[in-house]
């Protein structure tokens, strides 16, 4: 066996263990901020800090980075954790920034006493104009030397609420010059006037991202900060903050930056994903053919399938697109071993078999998954009259189609092999009926002569008796163009495919499905994999269209 190769952040951890790191010190983090649900690309954060728990035998921190209390909700926070769990992980704590807002605040206390932060009355326009440009120095704020008393006394005001929202920022007071734009006084605390989906109205100044995240991974002991790439020259100012606050005897967190994992024909930033929701786009966060981990997991997905997907597609040093094809090899991969195969018939036309006895019926025995000794079986009522798929019937059909046509032979999955005889046509010359003869010596597993012949096509079918109606729901890709939000002129939303979704009110499926559960997977016979959609019940049942049985979009 190939000795198993480490990631560049495996081999980071690797090193900084040969370094004297002792290995009881790792620790990690999954820091969701919870304005919105989480995507196929957190997935790959989460397989990543929860796979590096699992292999050093390390804690995971739930982090939720839940400084803006204007994007962020509850909702938000309990469908994360449903997410993870459904992954398959669990973490040691579950943590909130919310939880460090006072131990933040005394640290900024600090920071004003030790002169390196300031409060600034500026108008946001005009501190921006200050910054200047990356090849020119920016403008010192007139605030920049107010006394540390004044200081004080501002910053204790704006916690106190008696200042409007936009009238006083706190800013770490660094380099004006700096090559890094990041660190030209960057801001601690802007004011905001919401509710807090924890803390209510305790706060109305929240700390910004740079300063809370580092400093969270301080009080968590985090070892190793990993977050994506866009978070590389944040790095410098992680480094100064927790400069300012580290007591040597402590592990020192180390921030570390990965590539975003983006999916083609999709878009991934929850803001774009929250205005498909917002614009009734899609019926939800978890409408199947949103790449959210809940869209995934309702048009049936499994989690070893979305672990797979993110073991595949490894981790990487840099940008890039992941195609979504890969994806689909994974849940096909997963569903080949573990789904029940059933008949349905989702375009059907009738089937009479001539020299079937009306009023007969029998059970026939259907293997649950050929690709798993231990499945069992399951029971297929058949009778005279049937369905098949309207489409794997022609009445005058080439050479290369070897599916019904008059004269010709095909076998009934499970039962027979029959012949093709005439056809019924309505006035507008529609086929309403196939009539068709059966070699009633040539039943499946019967041993006979007649059932080993060979013919050239299989094709499903339900007993017109016994099926049960079913709606159905297929979905194509939700997008039209590979990378939807990269174009500049025109806004992702442009690309939005206006036939994504295709719903089939009739569909026929063997009665076996009756009983199907909610995360029970199928694979319609040459039709792709299934699963109950949650709007489904027992007197209409919902099928989602997972996935089909090959790959389409290969060229
Ligand atoms: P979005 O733009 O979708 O809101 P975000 O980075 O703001 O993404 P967070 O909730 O802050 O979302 O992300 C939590 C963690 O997941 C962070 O460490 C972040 O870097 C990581 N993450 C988010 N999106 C991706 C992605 N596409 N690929 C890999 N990791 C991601
Ligand atoms: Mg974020
Ligand atoms: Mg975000």
């Amino acid at each position: 066996e190939a000795p198993e190769s480490l990631n560049f952040i495996e081999q980071i951890i690797e090193e900084d263990l040969a370094n004297g790191l002792p290995q009881e010190q790792l620790r990690f983090r999954f820091p969701p901020e919870p304005n919105g649900y989480l995507h196929i690309g957190h997935a790959a954060s989460i397989c990543l800090n929860f796979g590096l728990g699992e292999r050093y035998n390390a804690p995971v921190n739930l982090r939720f980075d839940d400084t803006n209390p204007a994007k962020e909700e509850q909702e938000y926070v309990d469908a994360i954790k449903n997410d993870i769990e459904w992954l398959g992980f669990q973490w040691a704590t579950e943590c909130y920034s919310s939880d460090y807002f006072q131990q933040l605040y005394d640290w900024a206390i600090e920071l004003i006493k030790q002169g390196k932060a300031y409060v600034d009355g500026q108008s946001s326009e005009a501190i921006a104009e200050q910054k200047g440009t990356p090849t020119t120095p920016g403008t010192a704020s007139p605030f920049r030397d107010t006394p540390v008393e004044e200081n004080l006394a501002i910053f204790e005001k704006m916690k106190n609420g008696e200042y409007e929202a936009g009238t006083y920022v706190l800013r770490a007071k660094i380099d004006m010059a700096s090559p890094n734009m990041l660190m030209r006084d960057p801001l601690l605390y802007r004011i905001i006037n919401k509710a807090h989906h924890r803390t209510g109205n305790e706060w109305c100044i929240y700390p910004m991202y740079d300063w809370a995240h580092g400093e969270s991974d301080y009080i968590e002991q985090i070892s190793h900060s990993l977050c994506t790439l866009e978070f590389k020259s944040h790095r410098e100012l992680y480094d100064w903050f927790l400069d300012q606050i580290y007591d040597k005897s402590k592990l020192r967190p180390k921030q570390r930056e990965f590539a975003r994992r983006n999916l083609s024909y999709t878009v991934m930033s929850k803001r774009k994903l929250l205005e498909l929701v917002q614009t009734k786009t899609v019926s939800g966060w978890d409408d199947p053919r949103m790449p959210t981990i809940s869209g995934l997991r309702r048009r049936g997905y499994t989690p070893a399938s979305i672990r797979k997907f993110s073991e595949v597609s490894g981790i990487s040093k840099r940008d890039g697109v992941t195609d979504v094809s890969l994806l689909e090899f994974c849940i096909r991969e997963d569903l080949n071993k573990t789904a029940t195969r059933v008949m349905g018939v989702i375009d059907p036309v009738k089937l009479v078999i001539t020299n079937y006895p009306e009023g007969k019926e029998e059970l026939l025995i259907a293997e649950n998954n050929p690709e798993d000794a231990d499945s069992g079986t399951h029971e297929v009522p058949f009778s005279r009259e049937l369905y098949i798929e309207r489409e794997d019937f022609k009445e005058d059909a080439g050479n290369k189609f070897f599916r019904l046509t008059i004269g010709n032979e095909v076998r009934l999955k499970n039962a027979y092999i029959i012949k093709g005889e005439t056809v019924v046509k309505d006035a507008d010359g529609n086929i309403t009926e196939i009539h068709c003869t059966a070699d009633l010596d040539s039943k499946s597993g019967s041993g006979t002569e007649a059932s080993m012949r060979k013919v050239k096509g299989t094709l499903h079918w339900v007993s017109i008796k016994h099926a049960i109606k079913a709606e159905v729901r297929e979905y194509d890709r939700l997008f039209l163009d590979e990378a939807p939000d990269s174009h500049e002129e025109k806004g992702f939303m442009e690309f939005v495919n206006p036939n994504s979704l295709n719903i089939v009110k009739e569909a026929y499926l063997e009665p076996y499905l009756m009983n199907a559960q909610l995360d029970d997977k199928y694979q319609f016979q040459r039709l792709g994999y299934f699963t109950l959609d949650k709007d489904s019940s027992p007197s209409h049942l919902i099928f989602n269209k997972t996935v089909g049985l090959k790959d389409t979009w290969a060229k």
